[in-house]
Formats: C-alpha cells, structure tokens, sequence
C-alpha cells in the first residue's frame, strides 16, 4: 500500500514538473503573496473551491497564507470546453521570534472596559475586508508607502512582556515620525478609524478582495470612499494605539487572508 502511495505521488510531481504555468504567475510563490494572473476572458479560476473574481479582460488576484502548503492548485476550466490543473510551486518561509517588552500593561491585557470597543474596531475591519469591488489596481506594480527601517517582520512570533501571541500580520517600517505615507497601489478608501489597537486606521480596497491597512498614524490625509491613484499621499506616520515609537504598520489582505505586504517588493 505505501509503494502505491509513493508511485502515485511521483506521478503527481511529473505532471507538476511538466504544467506550463500559462496563467503568467512566476513560480515559485512565496507564502504570504499576492499572485495576479490571466486567462482568456470567460474562463472560470477555481481556487480551493471557490470561483476567483476575474476582470472583463481576464485578469484575477489570489493571495497565499502565511503558512500556505507547497503546491497551490489553481483550476481553469475554458470557455471553449475542458479545463487545465495548474500545480504551482510554493516554497515555505522561516518566521522570526520578535520579543517585545517595557509595554504599557494595559495592551497586554486590555481592561474590561475597552473590550466592546476593540470587537467594534475589529467588525469594522473584518467588514471592508469582505469587499469585492470591480477595481483592478491590483494589477499595478506596488511601490513603497514610505521608506525607512524594517523594524518588525511579517509572521513574526511576537513574545510581549513574555507573553506569546499570535503572529504579527504587517510590516512595520519605521521612517520615523512625520514621515508621509503614499498609496503602494490605487483604489478606493474603504475605512478611516480610530482603533484601540492599531490607532488611527486606514484601509484601502485594490479591488478583487485585495486590500491594504495602514495603521499607528499620526493621521488620515484621505477620506473613507475617496478614490486614489497610486503614489497619492494618504497618511502621516505616527505612534497612535498599541506603539513603542513612531512606525507604519502595513498589512495586506485578499479578502480574510492576511498577507505580507513585503513579498511584493522582495522583502520578506
Ligand atoms: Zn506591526
């Protein structure tokens, strides 16, 4: 019984070997990115079993986990009849463990009477998060927001005043205070909130369910519904929230899933 199961998987790994990824994705992915790819108009992307949102012109965004497994399975099934497997390669990441302390106690573990506010901060989040516009600046080539130090990683351990806790979901760059943040990508302002963790909030939708946060702002320059292009200045960085120093907290997300921004741009 196991020399079948080891023959059948070596035969998955020629057909994987021999696939030509038509679909313009570079390979390998990396867990945590985005991947924008391209069939012809009407074809269906199927993607763990759910129909990937495609533009008039074929385009369409996916993102991968954090701990996304090593192949991603992409089916196509053609306007013309048949459809093609893509088996594309995905390589596993190593995350850091980031220690933290001298934090203000009260973020920790935040006192009782926040707790109604941080469940409303993080509805308002998850809300937007579910928006599946038609825009397709996800197809732009991303920029940074601002430039500076990396000085937390995405899909590190965080340790806070020796307390495990789940993995950071950003990359935080500190340039230091006042430093002004631009739009990496346009789209539409989907949120502007002032958030008990993440203080002065932004998010903007890129289309496609992908959608970027920006957060610890000294403060907003755009408006919720304000349509920007990219490059466009849309914030201030600042220590609002939960923050040891001034920095920029950048998440990115393909609808519930959080990605790293850095992929994009060749830091991970
Ligand atoms: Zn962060």
């Amino acid at each position: 019984m196991k020399k079948i199961i080891i023959y059948v998987s070596l035969l998955l790994m020629t057909c994987a070997a021999q696939a030509e990824n038509t679909l313009g994705i570079k390979e390998p992915m990396k867990q945590g990115g985005y991947y924008v790819g391209k069939v012809n108009p009407g074809d269906k992307v199927t993607f763990h079993s759910n129909t990937v949102k495609q533009s008039a012109d074929g385009y369409f965004v996916l993102g991968l986990g954090w701990k996304y497994k090593p192949v991603a399975n992409i089916r196509v099934d053609h306007k013309a009849g048949g459809h093609t497997m893509h088996q594309l390669d995905v390589v596993p990441h190593d995350y850091d463990v980031e220690e933290i302390t001298g934090l203000p106690p009260k973020y920790v573990a935040p006192p009782k009477e926040v707790q109604e506010r941080i469940t409303k901060d993080a509805l308002a989040v998850r809300k937007v998060r579910t928006i599946s516009s038609d825009l397709d600046n996800f197809k732009e080539k991303m920029i940074w927001p601002v430039k500076g130090r990396i000085s937390g990683r995405f899909g590190s351990h965080r340790i806070l005043n020796g307390e495990a806790r789940s993995p950071h979901t950003g990359l935080d760059i500190a340039p230091g205070a006042g430093a002004l943040i631009v739009a990496p990508l346009g789209g539409k302002v989907s949120l502007v909130s002032d958030q008990y963790y993440t203080g002065n909030t932004l998010v903007i939708d890129h289309g496609h369910g992908l959608s970027s946060v920006y957060a610890h702002m000294e403060k907003a320059l755009v408006v919720e519904g304000q349509m920007i292009a990219q490059g466009d200045e849309i914030g201030i960085v600042g220590m609002t929230g939960r923050a040891t120093g001034p920095h920029l907290h950048w998440g990115m997300n393909w609808y519930g899933e959080r990605l790293n921004a850095g992929v994009a741009l060749g830091i991970e």
